[in-house]
């Protein structure tokens, strides 16, 4: 038996001016061949379950291509067409695809990246069973659910589980394989946009709607059930908050718990409306809090969801307040690196900080930070997840430095990463535990690596494509009328 296992994965923000080529994929991670085993094999991937469901089979792998980059603007024709070329041709003689995909890839070319991609393989091989991991943040559309034999997602955001769903699914393809069982799905999606900061799986609305899918799966007959959050910012026609259920051979309950899930999450639509806090208020707030670690988000300049990770607006605020014993993981700007690399470990340095990105879909010119402060660290920016979530999988933040004003530590990355993992601090010599504020570029998924430390979390509006304020963003293509955007009572 020849089993095909692979991974292209891109969480597309359509509001992003960095455009997505192959090279980014690199940056990231991109392999083939053997490679693909050697790397992901003893991480929390979805691809190392899969390959443990191979090995246990004594099949032959099949390894095309194993690639993720960070979340950012379309993908370019060129890389997606290269991409789902060396997928589609190595499945022509394969038994069984084992995919591991996100859900929200949005290419130059086609709004749905993985629907297109399986919509080939199926036109090439109409019986290949396939099995589907995606992410939380999915935009499902029919050409996925029609072309796959079975599909699951994350149930957690921060994205913990992501070996356990992708083993699960891996098991019920090759059930059906041999005979045992015979995989049918029921989809749908409310005219819900639902906002990625509320859709924190230890926060309702979506902890109740993943319990249920977890009470779901307790009936035998239900293979596999997901509630997908949506990626609201990839604006494509089915963005958007969806469920799907897998069960074996019963159509009627598949729609029955597809149906409950669905009107549970739109009878709790406002729930997932970020709602503001002015930013010098936020700031104010935080201020008062001194029993640290408190956690200060920047949210809307998360890189995870495709933001720039150069914006400097809270960051500034958080300045002029005059906050004390503060960390900032991480600031993204590849030619400040350079600068303090120049002035060397231990000098002080003055650097028009970030604000190196234009972004014409929230009307926002990149502004610069004057800063002041000493060259505190200089590394290569390399370490290997610890924390529960990529646990095993080696970082490249690039160059990297500490810049240390005397109240504010700030990590300086030439990578987009979002800090998940303490790696981040860490591996510049920081330990966030022993300070006051730990300011991220992030949302939700510091959780996973962060989430005990806080005696408190603030969010912090500032500007960048990972806005929660729906009104800075000109939706085109998401399909209409849908919630909030229209203020519709009828799913
Ligand atoms: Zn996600």
């Amino acid at each position: 038996m020849r089993i095909l296992i692979a991974m292209m994965k891109h969480e597309t923000n359509t509001f992003s001016p960095v455009v997505t080529d192959w090279a980014r994929f690199q940056d990231w991670g991109a392999f083939m061949g053997a490679d693909v085993v050697k790397t992901y094999k003893d991480t929390a991937m979805p691809i190392a379950a899969y390959i443990k469901i191979a090995r246990e089979l004594g099949a032959e792998i099949v390894t095309p291509l194993a690639t993720e980059a960070m979340p950012s603007g379309k993908v370019t024709k060129e890389a997606y067409e290269y991409m789902a070329g060396l997928i589609t041709d190595a499945a022509k003689d394969v038994d069984i695809a084992l995919l591991d995909l996100h859900g929200a890839m949005v290419a130059e070319h086609v709004f749905d990246g993985e629907g297109t991609l399986l919509a080939r393989l199926r036109a090439m091989r109409p019986d290949l069973p396939i099995a589907v991991t995606l992410d939380l943040h999915c935009n499902l559309t029919q050409a996925m659910v029609d072309n796959c034999t079975a599909l699951i997602g994350y149930k957690t955001y921060p994205h913990v589980d992501m070996y356990q769903v992708a083993e699960q699914v891996g098991r019920i393809v090759v059930a059906a394989v041999q005979g045992k069982l015979e995989p049918v799905m029921a989809w749908g999606h409310p005219a819900l946009l639902s906002q990625t900061l509320r859709q924190g799986t230890d926060d309702e609305p979506m902890k109740t709607l993943i319990a249920m899918a977890r009470d779901a799966e307790r009936n035998s007959d239900v293979l596999a059930a997901t509630v997908f959050g949506g990626f609201p910012l990839a604006d494509m026609p089915d963005a958007g908050t969806s469920a799907i259920i897998v069960t074996d051979g019963d159509m009627a309950l598949a729609q029955a718990e597809r149906d409950a899930i669905l009107e549970e999450a739109w009878r709790r639509r406002e729930e997932f409306v970020y709602q503001p806090e002015p930013l010098q208020e936020a700031v104010g707030r935080a201020k008062l809090m001194t029993n640290g670690p408190v956690m200060l988000l920047d949210h809307a300049d998360n890189c995870g969801s495709g933001a720039n990770q150069d914006v400097m607006t809270v960051i500034a605020e958080v300045l002029r307040q005059d906050l004390d014993d503060v960390v900032v993981g991480a600031v993204w700007d590849p030619v400040a690196v350079q600068a303090m690399q120049r002035a060397g470990v231990g000098n002080t340095i003055t650097l028009k900080l970030g604000g190196k990105t234009d972004m014409a879909a929230i009307g926002l010119k990149g502004a610069p930070l004057e800063i002041t402060g000493t060259v505190k660290v200089l590394t290569d920016g390399r370490w290997i997840v610890r924390g529960p979530m990529y646990t095993g999988v080696s970082v490249n933040m690039g160059p990297s430095a500490v810049l240390d004003t005397g109240h504010m530590q700030i990590v300086v990355v030439s990578r987009h990463h979002e800090p998940w993992d303490r790696g981040v601090f860490t591996s510049v010599g920081i330990q966030p535990e022993h300070h006051r504020y730990i300011l991220l570029k992030s949302r939700i998924h510091y959780r996973a690596g962060f989430g005990d430390l806080p005696t408190a979390t603030v969010t912090l509006d500032g500007d960048g494509v990972t806005t929660s304020d729906n009104s800075r963003l000109t939706f085109e293509h998401v399909r209409r009328p849908i919630f909030p955007l229209d203020l519709i009572n009828e799913p």
